[in-house]
């Protein structure tokens, strides 16, 4: 039995599951024609493998990782003809190159993919990364990490703990809680097998405790695999699932600043993301689908769809009967750290999770404000910033204060935003005083590697 300790600061926001947390996940036809971003990751964009014209099956390689590069491997979610390349509106804003194809309803499956399964007992840790390679596994969470790197990176480090992540503490989200419900022994053999790819000495599936069905679907699970997994069950706070905050609760243990969970024995991956693995490993199953919730005060009837990649959002709201009200704010992901989307015809990517709707009512008067220094976003502020610092210094460009006050440490929760008095735009500052950060850093490595090579030639 694990001995669980509490992160300071979160919130209790509403969390508004219900009634999409209850109802089966429904799998979505794929429309006519769907446009596949080239980049479904954090890394750099995929290069296209085919060419406009060509014909390609479902789980087809059309995108492949640079040379060198960090990234994740794109595959084609239904099998038809590549008909263009074109730049579409992204789900993390700006715009992405897409491979259009025009669907021919066959979904025909491309050879690389075994029906019938492999024997995964009998895989090696480089087996399981090089499947999770080949199949472009990415972090489901909405982070979009390529797992295979993330497995590599526990190479050559002790990993005490594998842990699979089904928190889900963001309000309306459901996704996980269905994919724990409907696939627990995906999930529970997609952890085990990571967990023998990291050589971790521990397994863990970490639930929080307002999914009592997922808890008891994967309890199952674990017991029918006879696997030797601990299924934990979380404190209901946000942001549980946060990485950092998962390491305290499990491990009671502080990645230091600039530091990876890797680097205190942890190795954490989504719940999604570990059933992909398993269908990866069992079926060289590319990730071309993703499970995402509908919800909202404008969607007519909130579902859970499992959606193929590049579909537009717009068919995901279609098809739970359309708007009751007309949205005055669509997010792609959950409403504490997802992003406002300008169009509905950008589509979904292996890391969408939600597609939430607001009425005017609910986002009026919504970061407009101005700092009364009240205090609450320090309190509640789960990494121990000082978020009023950065909606200051960000607003008057002080790169080095923010730097000093570890802007970089933020995780991006929105809980400072979630209790702002002042209602002052956090988040925005935040995201700018980082990019800011970031290239302040690479400007200065850029001249000390100038320097060096000057001094060497002066030598
Ligand atoms: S400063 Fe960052 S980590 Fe702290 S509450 Fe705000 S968003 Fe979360
Ligand atoms: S919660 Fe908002 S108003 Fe209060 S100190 Fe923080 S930034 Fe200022």
């Amino acid at each position: 039995m694990l001995k669980l300790s509490r992160f300071r600061g979160g919130v209790h926001p509403p969390y508004n599951k219900r009634p999409q947390n209850e109802r089966a996940i429904v799998p979505l036809a794929p429309g006519d024609t769907l446009k596949v971003p080239l980049s479904q990751h954090i890394g750099a964009p995929c290069v296209p493998v085919v060419n406009v014209g060509d014909y390609v099956k479902l789980g087809q390689l059309i995108g492949e990782v640079p040379e060198g590069k960090l990234g994740a491997r794109i595959h084609s979610p239904v099998s038809g003809t590549v008909t263009g390349f074109e730049m579409i509106p992204h789900q993390s804003g700006g715009f992405c190159k897409c491979a259009v194809i025009a669907n021919d309803g066959r979904d025909e499956l491309d050879p690389s993919i075994d029906r019938e399964g492999r024997d995964v007992d009998a895989m090696t840790p480089d087996e399981i990364t090089e499947a999770v390679r080949n199949a472009g596994i990415v972090g489901m969470g909405g982070a979009g990490f390529p797992t295979a790197v993330k497995i590599s990176s526990c190479r050559g480090k002790t990993i005490e703990f594998c842990i699979a992540n089904g928190a889900e503490c963001e309000p309306y989200l459901s996704c996980d809680d269905r994919v724990m419900v409907e696939h627990s022994e995906d999930v529970v053999r997609g952890v085990v097998l990571l967990s023998r790819a990291v050589n971790a000495r521990v397994t863990v599936i970490a639930i929080e405790k307002n999914k009592p069905a997922a808890i008891k679907c994967i309890e199952a699970a674990v017991a029918s695999l006879g696997a030797k997994v601990t299924v934990v069950q979380l404190p209901v706070k946000y942001p549980q699932g946060g990485e950092k905050q998962l390491i305290k609760a499990i491990m009671n243990a502080k990645v230091p600043s600039g530091k990876l969970p890797a680097d205190v024995g942890a190795a954490i991956f989504n719940v999604s993301s570990c059933a992909a693995v398993y269908n990866a490993c069992r079926h060289n199953m590319p990730l071309v689908t993703t499970t995402v919730t509908v919800a909202g005060s404008c969607i007519k009837s909130p579902e859970n769809f499992e959606a193929r990649v590049g579909t537009p959002f717009a068919v995901l709201a279609a098809a739970c009967g359309g708007f009751c009200e007309d949205p005055a704010k669509v997010i792609s992901g959950g409403p504490m750290t997802g992003a406002a989307l300008s169009t509905l015809e950008t589509p979904v990517t292996k890391t969408t999770t939600g597609l939430i709707t607001f009425t005017a009512e609910e986002v009026k008067g919504e970061y407009d404000g101005a700092c009364i220094r009240c205090g609450k976003c320090v309190g509640v502020c789960p990494m121990g910033l000082s978020p009023f610092l950065f909606a200051a210094y960000g607003e008057v460009n002080n790169t080095a204060a923010l730097t000093r006050y570890h802007v970089k440490d933020c995780i991006e929760c929105g809980c400072c935003a979630y209790v702002c008095t002042g209602r002052v735009p956090l988040i925005a500052r935040i995201r700018a005083g980082k990019a800011r950060v970031a290239i302040a850093e690479a400007e200065a490595k850029e001249k000390a590697a100038k320097a060096k090579e000057k001094e060497a030639e002066a030598k």
